[in-house]
């Protein structure tokens, strides 16, 4: 059967897609991902297609250092889903693709269980891109799952600042996975991490020391009681960040996460998808400027002459910047 979007076509790519057809999903995902500009008119059609089919499902995203436990968890976590009848859909990252240019963890495979199930689709993502850690067009790959009937989306992201920032404007509960272990110094967890955390969770414990996870939590708790203001005024939208534990290895907790995520999505804000929308279509305007400015001829030509004065000190980098602006506007 004929998997290529191209050659199949705007209206049967969308009707495979609302078929569930994976092969399909995956091909369109690539064609959304890639840089050539005739896929990228393509993946806007498409798009524009499935936007009204989407918004149905649950999204969360789900973060922590390398070896925290995500790909064990969010496996774990995929099969209790799929247990509840759920459709799970799971952007993944990529270790092969990490900046270092190789694998962070060797080559295991992740998530091999749960890429067999019928109800599941695994997408593994480069983490190169522009986020340090998801990629640009994660928003759209969710979009995508959701055209072919998944109903709840698992995105991973890994590692400190931009890419949770991204992804938590695009999930309804973001879960951040911690050690108990590393209690003590909040393994150097930044603020903004905890700000924008729907549910600490203490994973691993099936080999922790019930002492250690209970201090560790009380440490968590009194962190997130830091950031957001004791008296709870600046929780999130009616939402007191919660912290809860859990083994993604013996599947500990995960019902009781469940529970909380779906109280959490009960009790959305009713404007809350309308807020990402919005924050959607800046991002896509800011993506789109910039691509202008790095395209820009003017730019272009004098982009090297900028950078060696400023490279040699002839020229200060606030001027540089606003030459290069003018240039462009
Ligand atoms: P990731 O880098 O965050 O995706 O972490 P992995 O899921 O690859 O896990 C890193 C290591 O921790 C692996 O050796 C796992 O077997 C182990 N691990 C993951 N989850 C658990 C857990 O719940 N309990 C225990 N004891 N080990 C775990």
């Amino acid at each position: 059967m004929q998997t290529d979007p191209r050659i199949l076509g705007i209206e049967a790519t969308v009707k495979e897609l609302r078929s569930g057809n994976r092969v399909v999903l995956a091909r369109s995902i690539t064609l959304i991902e890639s840089s050539r500009e005739d896929h990228q008119s393509f993946a806007q059609q498409l798009l524009n297609e499935i936007v009204p089919l989407c918004g149905n499902s649950i999204r969360v995203g789900i973060s922590g250092v390398p070896g925290a436990g995500k790909s064990t968890f969010i496996e774990s976590f995929g099969l209790f889903l799929l247990n509840l009848g759920r459709k799970v859909a799971v952007l993944a990252i990529d270790p092969s693709s990490a900046r270092t240019g190789g694998s962070i963890l060797g080559d295991k495979t992740r998530m091999s269980e749960l890429s067999l199930q019928q109800n599941a689709f695994i997408r593994p993502s480069p983490t190169g891109g522009t986020l340090g850690g998801v990629s640009a067009k994660t928003r759209e790959s969710m979009l995508l799952c959701e055209a072919a009937g998944f109903d709840t989306i698992l995105v991973e992201t890994v590692g400190v600042g931009q890419s949770e920032h991204a992804v938590s404007g695009m999930v309804d509960f973001f879960m951040v996975l911690m050690l108990a272990r590393a209690g003590d110094e909040l393994q150097g967890i930044k603020r903004g991490i905890l700000e924008l955390a729907d549910a600490l969770i203490i994973n691993k414990t099936d080999t922790e020391d019930p002492m250690r996870v209970q201090r560790a939590r009380l440490d968590y708790e009194n962190a997130l009681k830091l950031v957001h203001g004791f008296s709870g005024e600046g929780f999130k939208q009616g939402w007191v960040p919660k912290v809860l534990s859990a083994s993604g290895l013996t599947g500990l907790g995960l019902p009781e996460i469940w529970e909380h995520v779906c109280e959490r999505v009960k009790n959305l804000p009713i404007s809350f998808r309308a807020d990402q929308q919005v924050a959607w279509f800046w991002t896509l305007v800011h993506q789109g400027l910039l691509s202008h400015l790095e395209q820009n001829e003017r730019v272009l030509l004098n982009k090297a002459r900028i950078e060696l004065s400023v490279r040699n000190g002839t020229l200060s980098p606030l001027d540089a910047a606003q030459e290069i602006l003018e240039l462009f506007l």
